[in-house]
């Protein structure tokens, strides 16, 4: 009979309730499983044993062999220390212990060997080890030592109360001795096959006492391989239950709105890019299933037109489509230009805001609800219960990470079934990320650029080099370009950079001084009609210079803007200085982006400016951020489940979410209900997985 794994951790020999109540305070250790699923953070080689004269001042961990040959006690500011002199045939070094001294004089005896292991200290002129682990060389070995010994996860308590790594270790051999190291696979035996991946069992043995390091890197594949797995197989689950369960409007017709627009009316050529994500785009619509997509481009990539075209293909099939930006300026923008594109196909649009008049909104109201209005664009506005649509068939949601999940699914609910969703974002999300953390989302990306384009030019300047700075600016604008200048907002320090922006200001007006140049400053504390008035003065090319906080960064289009400075450069994410920098290039002259920054920079800020110089490629900067931040820090990503991978990481660990969501696709394609005999292990594990919140406690 198997050993129960939901038995309380208490019940382990060698654990008793005063462990076990550390164990599940510190570690959240609560049963038999969660402990075979504490995997360790690294290993140390064992079977290296150094001599005292080999020693190097690099804290390294050793082992060596040797002696006591006496115990002296040093008195320090708080109390004393005990110190032992160690020696083997090479030389002297010390061992040194601040508590627990009584007992460790009275267990240790001078002239037998030891086997001691710890981190050395270089000190006045001598190597010692803190708190060596220490044991008789003759029991030392007797005790079956795996070669690569496991290090797991430990908290100071743990460690003060005595449960060193080395209790850890002996309870998981206890454990694996109750459970004869036998576990329940949770892989289908043709996915083992196929991937050449070793057992359950086998897998949990080698992570926690590997003898050789290819068995520790078979296990670590494995589990990791099965954790992405299981992971993926929920995201793509949902996906296919939600297209199956949530009936979409089918739009099947290609009508006259669009065929008209598209043969007389677009402005331009299509890039590829464009015209494939449209096909997914009109697959999805076309379809029974409602969707669920987001669309992920560069900034300048093109977004709108993709977007306006998908909103011809629900007003060809009679429905109203709305379209949500996360500011009122956007949102004019937006319906300005749609505007435009909507008077020779003769389409009704408005504009909804919180600052709308109360006329226009109960026409807009409306208009709405017998049907009229066709295309309604505007801020969070849209989601007031008051805004009710007769029969509302697709929303487009722009710039996604400002708003929430909950208010996307507001949305849902102006409608007796939901309306397709498109989500645009120009922030690129690195595929893994996106894989992991937008799995249940289908994805389209456009990754062309419109043709002709100019690279914008990208430097890196230092504050004392701002008068050269300002020269060039002075020539830009003599030949009639435009000029954003950004300052950091973050809102812990609102106030220093509110001083820090005001500041720039009267040194700017002092240097780019009226009437010959004419300045725009918009920021956080000013009212919305006055930050409209100073941004249309700007878009109207009244105004040289915009100066502002990052309320500009997203979406404003003034393709008259040939450079974009962000002062205290150091102080930005990069996404938000890629998505600073997609303000300018917006026209046909070259552009330019100048960094400013003080010379104290982190090694972290030189990364991320040197990248900004180095590359334009949304996706490339990306990746990088990803990897200086990890997948914590990166937005979005809070709520999902990425966070609390146990042994997998998404940004080292890339192939094996890849292959891990490739067979989780494949196997749903071919089984999508899980009911073919040979996929009932992963059946029974995705329903035990759906019991429990960290995926670990259901794997094994
Ligand atoms: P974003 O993806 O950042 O929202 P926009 O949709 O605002 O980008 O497009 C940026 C600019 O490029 C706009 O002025 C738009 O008219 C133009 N544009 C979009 N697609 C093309 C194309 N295929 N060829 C030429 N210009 C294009
Ligand atoms: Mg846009």
């Amino acid at each position: 009979m198997s050993v129960n794994l939901q038995t309380p951790i208490d019940y382990l020999k060698g654990v008793g309730p005063n462990r076990a109540d550390l164990l599940r305070s510190e570690l959240d250790i609560k049963t038999y499983q969660d402990l075979i699923n504490l995997f360790p953070n690294r290993y140390i080689d064992r079977t290296k044993y150094y001599k005292i004269n080999e020693l190097q001042r690099n804290n390294a961990e050793v082992q060596i062999i040797g002696v006591i040959t006496g115990f002296k006690e040093v008195a320090q500011k708080r109390g004393k220390r005990l110190v032992a002199d160690f020696k083997d045939e090479t030389g002297m070094m010390e061992l040194v212990w601040f508590r627990g001294q009584k007992w460790i004089r009275e267990s240790l005896k001078i002239g037998q060997p030891y086997v001691i292991f710890g981190k050395t200290n270089w000190f006045s002129g001598k190597y010692s080890i803190p708190h060596p682990e220490i044991e008789l060389q003759s029991e030392h070995n007797n005790n079956l030592r795996s070669a690569m010994q496991a290090i797991y996860p430990s908290t100071e308590k743990l460690s003060n109360k005595g449960i060193t790594n080395r209790v850890v270790t002996k309870i998981m051999q206890q454990l694996f001795l109750e459970t004869k190291g036998r576990f329940i696979e949770t892989l289908s035996d043709s996915t083992k096959n196929e991937l050449k991946l070793v057992s359950k069992s086998d897998a949990l043995f080698n992570i926690h006492f590997p003898k050789t390091p290819e068995q520790l890197s078979r296990a670590q594949f494995r589990l990791k391989f099965e954790e992405l797995f299981y992971i993926q197989l929920q995201l793509i689950l949902k996906n296919l239950i939600h297209k199956s369960k949530i009936k979409g409007f089918p739009f099947d017709k290609v009508g006259d709105y669009f065929n008209s627009f598209y043969n007389n009316h677009l402005p331009f050529e299509l890039t590829n890019a464009q015209k494939r994500v449209l096909k997914e785009i009109r697959q999805d619509l076309g379809s029974n299933a409602q969707m669920n997509r987001l669309l992920q481009g560069d900034v300048g990539s093109g977004k709108t037109i993709v977007a306006f075209m998908s909103i011809l293909m629900g007003l060809d099939n009679g429905f109203q489509c709305c379209l949500m930006a996360p500011t009122a300026i956007l949102s004019a923008q937006h319906y300005n230009g749609l505007f435009e594109l909507c008077k020779p196909l003769n389409i009704s649009i408005s504009l909804l805001t919180g600052s709308s008049k109360t006329s226009e909104r109960k026409k807009i109201h409306e208009n709405l609800e017998n049907g009229s209005l066709q295309i309604l664009i505007g801020t969070h506005a849209l989601l007031e219960d008051k805004v009710k649509f007769k029969n509302l068939g697709l929303a487009i949601i722009d710039e996604q990470h400002r708003f929430g999940v909950a208010q996307r699914s507001k949305l849902w609910h102006k409608n007796t079934s939901p309306p397709h969703v498109l989500v645009m974002t120009a922030t690129p999300i690195p595929r893994t990320l996106a894989m992991s953390v937008y799995g249940d989302l289908d994805i389209s990306v456009i990754d062309e650029l419109p043709a002709g384009r100019k690279p914008i030019k990208t430097v890196h300047r230092f504050d004392n080099n701002r008068l050269k700075v300002f020269k060039f600016m002075k020539d830009e604008i003599a030949i009639g370009r435009q000029i954003y200048i950004v300052y950091p907002l973050i809102q812990e320090s609102e106030k220093m950079d509110y001083k820090d922006l005001m500041d720039g200001h009267e040194s700017i007006s002092r240097e780019f001084s009226m009437p010959d140049y004419q300045i725009s400053i918009v920021h956080g504390k000013m009212k919305p009609a006055d930050k409209d008035y100073e941004m249309q003065r700007f878009v109207k090319g009244e105004t040289n210079i915009m100066m502002a906080t990052t309320v500009i960064e997203v979406g404003v289009n003034v393709p008259n803007a040939s450079v974009m400075i962000i002062e205290s450069a150091e102080r930005f994410g990069l996404s938000q200085l890629h998505q600073l920098r997609g303000r300018v290039g917006r026209g046909a002259e070259q552009s330019y982006c100048i960094l400013m920054t003080s010379h104290k920079l982190s090694q972290d800020s030189k990364t991320r400016l040197e990248t900004m110089v180095r590359s334009s490629d949304g996706f490339e900067i990306a990746e990088v951020d990803l990897k200086l931040r990890g997948p914590g820090d990166i937005m979005g990503t809070q709520q999902s489940g990425v966070l609390n991978l146990r042994i997998a990481d998404i940004v080292k660990d890339k192939d094996i979410l890849e292959q891990a969501r490739y067979y989780a696709k494949n196997i749903l394609k071919l089984d999508s209900s899980l009911a073919l005999p040979e996929h009932r292990v992963i059946l029974d594990t995705y329903r035990q997985m759906s019991k429990y919140r960290n995926i670990w406690n259901y794997i094994s």
